[in-house]
C-alpha cells in the first residue's frame, strides 16, 4: 500500500520537547531532510501548483529555508535569494525587525536581490506566529516583488501565522500541521 504524503512527512519529522527553551516543542526537519524519499516528496509537493509557471526567485529564510528553497528553486528553474539574520550579507542590504515565537531579531536581504515586478515564492520549514514570514514579506515588497505564495512544510495553525499572512494577501501553502504550539 502506498504511504500517504502526510504519513511519510509526519513520520520523518522529529519532535524535541523543551527546545530551545522549556515549553517549546521543536519540530526538527533534519530527520526529514536526511530521508531521501521524504525530502523529495516534500519538495515535489510544495512546488506542484507552480510547475510550469514563471517564478523569478525563490526567497529562503535562514537557515532551513535555504535547504528547501534551494531544492525548490532548482525544480522551478528559478533564482534563489537568501534572507539572513543581520550582519551576514556582504553587499548593501534592506533590513527589517521581526518577532519570533521565542524572541525578537532583525533580518536582511541584498538590495539588488529582487527587482520590481519579480514573481517570488517565499520558503521556510515552518510557520508558527508568522512574525518571521511577515518580516520577509515586508522586505520583498519593499523592493517591489510580487509574492506569489509562501510555502512551508509545517503549519502550527493555533499560533495564527497562516491567517496573518493571508491577511496580507499572501497565499499560503503548507503540507502538515501540528495542533498546539
Ligand atoms: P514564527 O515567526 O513564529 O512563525 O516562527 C517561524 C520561525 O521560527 C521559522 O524559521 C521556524 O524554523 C522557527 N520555529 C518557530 N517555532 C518552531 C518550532 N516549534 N519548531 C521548529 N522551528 C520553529
Amino acid at each position: 500500500m502506498q504511504t500517504s504524503l502526510q504519513d511519510t512527512l509526519l513520520a520523518a519529522i522529529r519532535t524535541i520537547p523543551d527546545y530551545p527553551k522549556p515549553g517549546i516543542r521543536f519540530r526538527d526537519i533534519t530527520t526529514l531532510l536526511g530521508d531521501a524519499r521524504a525530502f523529495r516528496r516534500a519538495v515535489d509537493e510544495l512546488v506542484h501548483p507552480y510547475a510550469g509557471s514563471k517564478i523569478d526567485k525563490i526567497a529562503g529564510i535562514e537557515a532551513r529555508g535555504f535547504i528547501l528553497g534551494g531544492a525548490i528553486a532548482h525544480q522551478l528553474s528559478s533564482g534563489f535569494v537568501p534572507i539572513r539574520k543581520k550582519g551576514k550579507l556582504p553587499h548593501e542590504t534592506v533590513r527589517v525587525a521581526y518577532s519570533l515565537e521565542y524572541g525578537i531579531d532583525e533580518m536582511e536581504m541584498h538590495k539588488d536581490a529582487v527587482a520590481a515586478g519579480h514573481k517570488v515564492i517565499l520558503v521556510d520549514d515552518l510557520i508558527a506566529t508568522g512574525g518571521t514570514a511577515e518580516g520577509a514579506v515586508r522586505l520583498l515588497r519593499q523592493m517591489g516583488a510580487e509574492i506569489v505564495a509562501a510555502c512551508f512544510v509545517i503549519d502550527l495553525p493555533d499560533l495564527g501565522g497562516r491567517a496573518r499572512l493571508e491577511a496580507l494577501d499572501v497565499p499560503v501553502r503548507t503540507l502538515v500541521s501540528f495542533a498546539g504550539d
